[in-house]
């Protein structure tokens, strides 16, 4: 059985959803305790719960403490099973988490899955559609596994009820990868999404972000929804490079101008692009699971070139070191910081 302290480094959601990957996909029992800490509503909260109920069913595990606010949790996974599956998360809680929480299962296990998911699909401080669909899942076919996706409707907090489906090509076998250079940007994209809210406000996000970097108009889109549940506006830009895509999302709010939105999302976009590094924050976060994976079943690993590594990152080395025989390597002596995940 292994042990995790939910309230280490980050001490947030991702340490739960990690760790239950890890132990579906590599059959090790984990306790989790002080779940979510760090957070100011600590244990597990619905998209979390979800995400938990999730892992279970895909892996035929045995669980104790899956209760709303529950601080502790043990989780004895069984074997994967492909197969189709539906999860409603029943709040505006993340489904690309909950995506996150299940895939590494799923893609390496011995048969196609498809998935649907409800709840929110644009949510700040998770993956979006677009960063999902554009930037990840591109990059984890490299490894191995095709995992096809379609947004069929929008989901805003707090109405939620968004809904995404996935189908999951597995590959048992995850092969090596190497990002250091990005290489030349060949594409841009910009596309404001927004569902019964006035369609100046994405007219106003598109200007604000030609207006900064005359793009031609032929990067802008602005995608209305009509019968969205509730409503809501993303605004996402898409660099694309010949080695990489990567995409960087705002979310409207309520008092927030459009304008100082889309102003928010270039500024990151740019901080990227001055960086000239290949791999963004949050997709090396994303890319150290299935990199991990591949190095602890001797057929993958790799090397990536980041940014700095954020506090999640370094929280979900540690994770991934307690479940999986690797070796991970941070080099920040050169330019950008290269990671490298190799077989223990
Ligand atoms: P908590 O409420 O405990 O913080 P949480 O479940 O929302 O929990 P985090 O631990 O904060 O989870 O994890 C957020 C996840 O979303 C991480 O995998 C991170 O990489 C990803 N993420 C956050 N922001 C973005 C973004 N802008 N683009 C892509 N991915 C993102």
């Amino acid at each position: 059985m292994i042990r995790i302290d939910g309230s280490q480094g980050e001490g947030g959601g991702q340490i739960v959803r990690s760790s239950l990957a890890l132990a579906a996909v590599t059959g090790q029992s984990v306790t989790l305790d002080r779940v979510r800490a760090r957070r100011s509503k600590p244990g597990l909260m619905r998209q979390h719960l979800t995400a938990v109920q999730a892992a279970l069913q895909v892996c035929a595990a045995h669980v104790e403490g899956a209760q709303l606010g529950s601080q502790q949790l043990v989780f004895r996974p069984g074997v994967v099973r492909a197969g189709e599956y539906t999860f409603r998360i029943g709040t505006a809680g993340s489904t690309t988490l909950v995506l996150q929480t299940i895939l590494p299962a799923l893609m390496t296990a011995d048969g196609v899955s498809s998935i649907t998911l409800e709840g929110g699909t644009h949510n700040p401080l998770a993956p979006s559609y677009e960063f999902l669909a554009r930037a990840y899942l591109p990059l984890l076919a490299r490894l191995g596994p095709r995992v096809t996706t379609t947004l069929h409707r929008p989901g805003f907090f707090p109405a939620g009820q968004g809904r995404i489906t996935a189908t999951v090509a597995p590959s048992p076998q995850l092969g090596r990868f190497e990002l250091c250079e990005r290489g030349a940007l060949v594409g841009r994209k910009v596309r404001a999404l927004i569902a019964r809210l006035p369609r100046h406000i994405a007219q106003r996000e598109c200007q604000t972000i030609a207006a900064a970097t005359g793009w031609d108009e032929s990067c802008f889109e602005i995608d209305e929804v009509a019968d969205a549940p509730g409503p809501g506006n993303a605004v996402s830009i898409e660099l694309q490079f010949e080695q990489v895509t990567e995409v960087f999302t705002g979310f409207g709010q309520r008092g927030v101008p459009a304008e100082l939105v889309a102003q928010q999302t270039l500024d990151r976009a740019r901080h990227y692009l001055a960086a000239g590094v290949p791999v963004g924050e949050h997709l090396a976060d994303q890319l150290l699971l299935p990199l991990g994976i591949g190095a602890h079943r001797r057929t993958g690993g790799g090397v990536f070139r980041t940014l700095p590594l954020s506090s999640h990152s370094r929280t979900h080395i540690q994770i991934l070191k307690r479940f999986l025989d690797v070796h991970i390597e941070v080099d920040e002596t050169g330019g950008g910081v290269l990671v490298r995940i190799d077989p223990g």
